[in-house]
């Protein structure tokens, strides 16, 4: 069906795209509509929430050979002929997704993908957003949190979407700085049912503390609570340890023993690739073994999707890229440690919610991730 591109005559050309065309959703690619790239880029929107039924996927370049190169005026005198007619045949569109700095140029007249990445745009009445192409992801993959963070903006202002899970509110959260806050945080564990919970930690394993001097730095939860008068609620708290700024730096390891004492007897325990908080928490009179790991259900659910806590959390519950990277937690302000634990237990446990329902959706991986990953799970710590 194709037939030589009458603007360049050097490659044929053909359409490429695929999708309805009463869709109200239009995706502008740099690569043709096939293969692996559009199981991924598919995959990534589904995740993100976007309802796929309802999406036109078409290359910017209607070319068999996609390793072309064009100047921007080619592009622009190719997308006149091709790319622009094709839109302006749909006619629900409301908002498009541009992939690339070419996709980019056709559809808005501007050029720079990272000045305008996650800006909007307008095209025919349609909201236009733009960000990197797939294959820039893949080549450089530390790109890869931003791509996913532009795709989640895209598709929650085609839900509606303003802003993901909020915040904790200031009034569920205890820091456990001094004697006082220490014990509220026990009288919280003696009432808990359910706990999310996360160790930051510094300078090698868990078993390295005389020959690398690791330790832990802080340690975070969120909890779901029953008052003795049979109120529900959640509460947060975070303690510092080892950290350079911590009141507890010489006695950390007599703290971890006292809020061992209190959390030994919940029986719900959430944790995000817990094994490793696991390690430490025993090593620090604190056994606990994790009931739900979020990153294990995730990794039975979709062996193929990315299963760190920050795109799990960036992608299913909307919230913005948080915490800190790379680097020595003692360089940073304790404060500012304490509330990275602490939104790493948040996330972790409304994650925990959205995968029960996942899993209960299919009875027989729900069956498999109780009976045999979860114990196998406790068997290695
Ligand atoms: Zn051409
Ligand atoms: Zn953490």
């Amino acid at each position: 069906m194709s037939e030589d591109c009458d603007i360049c005559f050097n490659h044929s050309q053909n359409s490429f795209s695929i999708g309805p065309h009463s869709a109200s959703v239009v995706v502008v690619t740099n690569r043709k509509s096939s293969g692996r790239f559009q199981d991924a880029l598919e995959l990534q929107l589904k995740e993100l929430g976007l309802d796929l039924s309802n999406v036109y996927y078409t290359p910017v370049i209607k070319c068999s050979d996609f390793n072309v190169s064009l100047s921007n005026r080619q592009l622009k005198e190719h997308a006149a002929e091709h790319l622009i007619p094709e839109l302006n045949r749909l006619k629900n569109v409301t908002h498009i997704l541009c992939l690339g700095n070419e996709a980019l140029l056709s559809i808005t007249g501007k050029s720079g993908i990272t000045k305008y990445r996650g800006k909007e745009f307008e095209f025919n009445g349609a909201v236009v957003m733009s960000t990197i192409s797939p294959s820039a992801v893949n080549r450089n993959p530390g790109q890869k949190p931003g791509y996913l963070a532009d795709l989640r903006l895209f598709v929650n202002n085609v839900n509606g979407v303003d802003q993901g899970l909020a915040d904790p509110k200031p009034s569920q959260i205890i820091y456990g700085v001094d004697k006082e806050s220490l014990q509220k945080i026990c009288r919280v564990l003696d009432m808990t049912e359910e706990i999310s919970i996360d160790v930051e930690t510094k300078k090698g394993e868990y078993y390295q503390k005389d020959t690398m001097g690791s330790a832990l730095v802080s340690i975070a939860a969120t909890c779901v609570i029953r008052t003795p008068e049979g109120k529900r609620g959640l509460v947060v708290w975070a303690v510092p340890l080892s950290h350079r700024g911590s009141v507890w730096r010489n006695a950390w390891e007599k703290v971890m023993r006292i809020l061992g004492k209190h959390i030994s007897g919940i029986k719900e325990i959430d944790a995000h690739n817990g094994s490793y908080d696991c390690k430490w928490m025993f090593q620090y009179d604190m056994p606990l073994m994790v009931t739900f790991d979020t990153m294990l259900a995730i990794a039975l659910l979709n062996e193929n999707v990315q299963k760190g806590l920050k795109p799990q959390a960036m992608a299913r519950l909307a919230v913005p890229a948080w915490g800190i990277d790379t680097g020595d937690l003692d360089s940073y302000d304790i404060m500012d440690v304490l509330w990275y634990n602490i939104l790493d237990t948040w996330y972790t446990y409304h994650i925990k919610l959205q995968l029960v329902k996942e899993l209960k959706a299919q009875p027989r991986l729900d069956k498999i991730f109780r009976t045999l990953t979860m114990p196998a799970q406790a068997d290695l710590i």
